[in-house]
């Protein structure tokens, strides 16, 4: 470097006070990798010791802190070299500091700034390459922050260009991303079905059983009840490939019924980091926030093999995403006795109505009432009605409604539950045929072993021993769950099936059946219900949604 220019530069900057303290020079390159290939780089950075000399500085004076050399940590915190230089600097023992590139010194924006900062207080110079730069000095200071800014810019430029290179692989299908339960990749990079049949009749299961029952928690609770677990591939560690069972749970569940693979669509890009939560000391860490279909990065049909149609997909995914919208939308309060709380309409401006209580001598009294557009524009209130006549008149046609669909229900939901069972059951029959498989091949490595060579043999033994007593466990397990249920429904479940199909009436007036059974009951076979007050006439039209009823009836 040419020092005649800097010392040229520097003319009227560095005072006699600055020569006093110490020129620092701060060498880092951001990773070994870099260390490696810039080897020039780094001497010249040395070198800058020699520059400090020539500028007036004692060689004994002249400090230089290379803590930070193949560190590639991008905050301050993580960087002891980066720390102590700050630290001398206001301590005020520094008069100039030195780097190679001086917007190298921080590679965050904002290091770099408070760098600026504490030279400012300070009273520091800084040099690079270029010249000698005083913070106290308005040109200076501009072009020492426009370099800070184009560090940060040639940052994203490269953070930017690695993600367009994922991208670009993705958009052709080619990133190998995880796969879910379910897929193995081959050696080739090809992803197919898992092998392992009782891996594949799991994800069967679920997705029939959630078809079937419409709810991930309906579904979750089936197969903890049938003791079903799901298979999946152990990702790393000594057991890499292996397949491992796992206890199901709520947001497993939901994640599978969400993944796109199962219906053989390849995808990328279906979430996005929001850098504004991210937590500080976090790194990349960030919430992370899933994005609509239509904002993926990437999607591409039919390119893995599928357990269920892109249709039922789209099906699966509307029906979590109405379940989600129920359970927000009629979060009416649950003990009120108003039973359509959160299901009427305001048949006038068609928003939803809310329930009001009143204590009356007979406990609360309810009101479904429609405030939207007294509180939002302040006009006079749509509607309002007492809430008990609603609900009387619309649990009498709901009643009516599903007594004579409820036989025919009730023989469906049997064939339903012996279906699911069924296939409960051949997930079994795997587990205990999977036992035996491992019980023989125990036996036969014993039986292989030379006699003389006792450990092996004995902890074989053990082994083959550990094997029988898994099987008998499992076999012990079976006969319990075939006693709690058996494939066939008991003609005791099939009668209390049926019974219950008739005896809907009275169940529903018993004094077991709590509000809240009463409410979910109306919640399973209404939708909405519309209504609009006469005003004149005091009558009310109401129009029931749902698959009990559509027919308007007046009251
Ligand atoms: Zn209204």
């Amino acid at each position: 470097m040419s020092t005649v220019l800097a010392s040229e530069l520097a003319v009227g900057k560095i005072q006699g006070w600055h020569r006093d303290r110490l020129a620092v020079v701060y060498v880092r390159q951001s990773s070994r990798q870099q260390v490696a290939d810039h080897g020039e780089s780094t001497r010249l950075q040395y070198g800058l010791a020699e520059r400090a000399v020539s500028l007036g500085w004692p060689a004994s004076r002249v400090m230089v802190i290379d803590e930070d050399l193949g560190r590639s940590a991008a905050n301050a915190a993580e960087r002891p070299g980066f720390a102590r230089l700050v630290a001398e600097i206001t301590m005020g023992h520094v008069g100039l500091v030195l780097g190679l590139e001086m917007s190298r010194l921080a590679r965050s924006g904002r290091d770099w700034h408070q760098l600026i900062e504490l030279c400012t207080l300070a009273g520091a110079l800084l040099a690079d390459a270029d010249g000698v730069y005083d913070p106290n000095g308005y040109n200076d200071r501009l072009l020492l922050g426009l370099k800070g800014t184009m560090t940060e810019v040639e940052l994203h430029l490269i953070r930017q260009r690695m993600a367009s290179g994922r991208l670009a692989k993705a958009g052709r299908g080619e990133l190998a991303l995880p796969l879910p339960a379910g897929y193995v990749r081959h050696l080739s990079g090809e992803v197919a079905l898992d092998p392992d049949e009782q891996v594949q009749a799991v994800i069967r299961l679920v997705f029939n059983a959630f078809g079937q029952l419409g709810t991930v928690h309906a579904v979750l609770g089936f197969l903890v009840g049938h003791q079903v677990q799901i298979g999946m591939r152990e990702r790393s560690g000594p057991g890499k490939g292996q397949v491992i069972w796992r206890p199901p749970h709520q947001q497993g569940l939901v994640n599978m019924l969400r993944n796109p693979a199962y219906a053989g669509i390849y995808a990328y890009g279906r979430s996005r980091t929001d850098p504004s939560r991210r937590l500080p000391g976090h790194g990349h860490s960030g919430r992370v926030r899933q994005l609509e279909a239509g904002d993926w990065a990437v999607r591409i049909e039919d390119a893995l093999p599928a357990y269920i149609s892109v249709a039922q997909y789209e099906r699966n995914l509307a029906r979590m995403a109405a379940n989600r919208a129920r359970s927000d939308s009629q979060g009416a309060p649950r003990q009120g006795p108003a039973l359509l709380g959160g299901l009427v309409i305001c048949g006038i401006c068609g928003h939803r109505m809310q329930v009001t209580y009143e204590p009356s001598k007979r406990g609360l009294t309810g009101r479904y009432c429609c405030q939207r557009r007294h509180g939002t524009y302040g006009e006079p209130r749509c509607q309002q009605m007492a809430a008990r006549f609603l609900d009387d008149h619309v649990t009498a046609q709901v009643l009516s409604a599903l007594a004579p669909a409820a036989l025919e229900l009730s023989v469906s939901a049997a064939q339903q539950i012996e279906g699911r069972r069924a296939e409960a059951d051949r997930i079994w029959q795997q587990r205990l045929e999977r036992a035996s498989l491992m019980c023989d091949r125990a036996w036969r490595q014993y039986q292989l072993t030379e006699p003389e060579n006792r450990l092996v043999a004995r902890q074989l033994e053990t082994e083959w021993e550990t094997a029988l007593a898994g099987r008998a466990r499992l076999a012990e397990e079976y006969e319990r769950y075939q006693r709690q249920r058996p494939v066939q429904l008991s003609a005791t479940e099939l009668a209390a099936i049926r019974a219950l199909a008739h005896d809907i009436p009275a169940l529903w007036a018993a004094p077991a059946t709590t509000i809240a059974d009463r409410k979910r009951l109306l919640r399973a076979v209404i939708e909405s219900v519309q209504v609009a007050a006469d005003g004149v006439t005091e009558r009310v039209q109401a129009t029931v949604t749902g698959p009990a009823a559509t027919k308007p009836t007046p009251h």
